[in-house]
């Protein structure tokens, strides 16, 4: 899949298939006076990105903002080419500034996260820095609640932490259009896809249910999802909430299967029970877990570095 459809009368959409299994969705929205990029994509997708603008007859200056949801590097990806196509202004959350402007540390912090267990590999290099076209620093620090008035669409900041330790979704009440990057995550792919945050990312759950009984969301556009209606996504909310809760329940089984456990073998017996890679953001999962079980009186880490039950 490499297309460029029109979604809504204001909003199109690009798309490129990450691997044979996991599409990434870039959004273009399109006001009066000016246009936004809900996040950028992988550098590859640059070409599509243009043909996007052409086919909702927007001028390249016309493009204002890249407006992110999070600073993963499959959603900052082109916005050295997108910036100097069009001199928009990259608006993202201050907590990960840095991981614009410094893919090293990208690299590091995302895919090393216990660097004793995670080798630095070319290949695991090369799969982290190969979609980033080049640095480019954050214009504008995202707070919830900020709104960007395009003319016509008025995006709205909705802080949604969880998947990362910050992350935004863009909400257009007039519409009710909400667009996500990764605040849902994906539930069912070979790697687990991962998040930061356990309580952060159930709280982040409860708070997209809120909005959507509260009738303020009436469609929901996804960077790895096919557009959802409100009760589809109720369905989606309800999945990734028994998804934690299987997570949790795996963790706690391999805890409780031996009298003390060390994180590497806590990783590697709950890839192995759930069926999923073992690399490295299962590994940032997995410590989540035993963070917030830890935060919850349930876990200790034992002065030896290893985790058992309390
Ligand atoms: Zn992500």
């Amino acid at each position: 899949m490499s297309e460029v459809v029109q979604l809504t009368r204001t909003i199109y959409r690009a798309s490129f298939m990450l691997t044979p299994l996991i599409p990434l969705h870039v959004h273009l929205v399109r006001g009066e006076r000016c246009a936004a990029w809900i996040d950028s994509g992988v550098k590859a997708m640059f070409p599509q990105l243009m043909i996007a603008l052409k086919a909702a007859n927007v001028a390249p200056e016309k493009v204002r903002f890249i407006l992110h949801t999070h600073a993963h590097h499959d959603h900052i990806g082109c916005n050295a080419q997108m910036q100097d196509a069009t001199g928009c202004l990259i608006a993202a959350p201050a907590a990960y500034a840095a991981w614009h402007t410094d893919f090293e540390r990208h690299y590091q912090e995302f895919a090393r996260p216990v660097p004793d267990l995670i080798p630095d590999t070319p290949a695991l290099r090369d799969e982290v820095l190969s979609v980033l076209d080049a640095p480019r620093p954050v214009d504008i620090y995202l707070e919830e609640g900020v709104t960007f008035d395009l003319g016509g669409a008025v995006l709205e900041a909705i802080s949604l932490p969880g998947h990362m330790l910050a992350e935004f979704g863009w909400l257009d009440r007039a519409s009710g259009v909400l667009i996500l990057g990764d605040a849902i995550t994906g539930l069912d792919w070979p790697i687990l896809h991962g998040h930061l945050s356990v309580a952060g990312y159930r709280q982040s759950l409860a708070k997209l249910k809120r909005l959507i009984d509260a009738g303020e969301v009436r469609r929901v556009l996804f960077a790895h999802f096919p557009p959802m209606s409100p009760s589809r996504t109720r369905q989606l909310i309800a999945d990734a909430e028994r998804y934690l809760a299987e997570v949790e329940a795996t963790v706690i089984r391999v805890l409780a299967s031996q009298p003390a456990v060390t994180l590497e073998a806590i990783w590697t017996q709950t890839c192995a029970r759930l069926g999923r890679q073992r690399e490295f953001r299962a590994l940032s999962t997995v410590r989540a877990h035993l963070q917030d079980l830890q935060a919850r009186g349930l876990v200790e880490e034992l002065d030896d570095g290893r985790y058992a039950l309390r």
